[in-house]
């Protein structure tokens, strides 16, 4: 590479994934081939429209590959109709908001400090200006059961257009025929925002929302689906919904697709086709439950009383009087990489909250089982236990390190 500086950044970062443990559960490794076709020279290529209805010329391979792409992500998920072209997961949520929505509709969607994303209503983001946000809860912080009750009653006060399912900080399964019960009962469309748990539905090891009459899914591609970062709508089967997301993507909020990450997608979604792909997505779920035993047995408090995915939801602040920040520096300081996360009624502020938030995606990735997992979970312990001593966590970062060069990040997934 010509220009030193950059390069340098990117071989330290290389050298940083190499060498700690990613348990942010947003990421993830991909292959060598899903690098490939994102540093491809269809990162050249102008091709506003969709494919057969695009306003420029040469359209020869571009068509082909967002062709592809479409294909397999409705395959993967079980769907009519699918936008591959969102930027991202905040996109693909603002397409669907402006697709089904008239400025001041409601949408009814999981509450923040419960498990929803910034993306559902937070009060800085431009759907909250734009639309109203009302929102449920859990019943029980310690279950994590939705009240799906209260969820019922607010659906009614409120007629929202859209109810909205799907989370980033949130373990437990779903009972998604509620929602379409309850949506169903005030004429409400259903969108899951499943950009955490995508690869886990693709893989089977977790329910699809399709499955129960979900309308809308939109996700990320990157997090457990492995794919390029970027984001995609999928519609079950209905036409005329579908053709407003294409419209409200392009020319709505988006200009030109991004045809190299619409390529790395389409590497991505074969990739999680194989059987392979539902093996790695069914050891990221034991990886999780391998921790929560850990935390369980180490009387540290779970979000939801454990998980049912990929992530947990831990409040080391109530359980070890470590906050989130100093949990988040100190694992940080030893190799592994983690979240501070508010929990349900947290007590504390945003940027020092109760809670960390961890998950298996990526080191399952690098091929950790449950006893490497359990090791992990309780070194992290250990060191919460003893935070301010060096030398345990000097031993500990040492430990790490081995670990990490005993499980390379992998190149060929398949
Ligand atoms: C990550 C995430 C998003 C946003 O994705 P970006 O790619 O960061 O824009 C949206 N919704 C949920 C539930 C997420 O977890």
């Amino acid at each position: 590479m010509k220009d030193k500086q950059i390069e340098k950044l990117i071989k330290g970062e290389e050298k940083r994934q190499a060498e700690g443990l990613e348990l942010i559960p947003s990421e993830n490794y991909v292959s060598e081939d899903v690098l490939k076709a994102n540093g491809s020279v269809f990162t050249n290529k102008y091709s506003e429209g969709y494919p057969g209805r695009r306003y420029y010329g040469g359209q020869d391979f571009t068509d082909q590959v967002e062709r592809l792409a479409i294909e397999r992500v409705c395959k993967l998920f079980k769907c009519k109709f699918a936008n591959v072209q969102p930027h991202s997961g905040a996109p693909a949520n603002l397409a669907v908001y402006s697709a089904l929505l008239s400025p001041g509709d409601v949408v009814l969607g999981m509450d923040l400090s419960h498990g929803g994303h910034l993306t559902h209503g937070h009060p800085m983001t431009l759907p909250a200006k734009i639309y109203k946000f009302v929102t449920y809860k859990m019943k029980n912080p310690d279950t994590g059961e939705i009240d799906y009750e209260d969820l019922r009653r607010v659906a009614k006060e409120f007629k929202p257009k859209i109810i909205l399912a799907g989370f980033s900080a949130y373990s437990r399964a779903l009972n998604y025929k509620k929602f379409v019960e309850i949506a169903h009962e005030v004429g409400a469309v259903t969108m899951a925002d499943m950009a955490h748990i995508a690869g886990l539905i693709a893989a089977g090891v977790l329910r699809n929302p399709f499955d129960d009459g979900f309308d809308i899914i939109t996700s990320t591609t990157h997090k457990t689906l492995r794919g390029p970062r970027g984001g995609i709508i999928l519609t079950r089967e209905n036409e005329e919904i579908a053709k407003k997301i294409d419209k409200a993507i392009f020319p709505g909020i988006q200009g030109g697709p991004h045809m190299h990450t619409i390529a790395a997608k389409a590497v991505a979604f074969g990739e999680a086709m194989t059987p392979k792909y539902k093996k790695y997505a069914g050891q990221i779920l034991k990886n999780a439950k391998a921790m929560e035993s850990v935390f369980h047995k180490n009387n540290i408090r779970m979000i939801g009383g454990g998980t049912d995915n990929h992530l947990i939801l831990a409040d080391v602040f109530g359980s070890l009087g470590v906050t989130g920040k100093e949990a988040q520096t100190v694992l940080d300081e030893v190799g592994i990489t983690l979240n501070m996360n508010a929990i349900a009624e947290d007590t504390r502020k945003p940027m020092d909250p109760s809670g960390i938030r961890f998950g298996t995606p990526a080191i399952t990735t690098r091929g950790f089982k449950e006893k490497e997992c359990k090791y992990v979970a309780e070194l992290m312990i250990k060191v919460l236990k003893n935070k301010d001593n060096k030398k345990i966590k000097e031993s500990i970062h040492k430990e790490i390190k081995k670990l990490a060069k005993k499980f390379p990040i992998p190149k060929k997934f398949v």
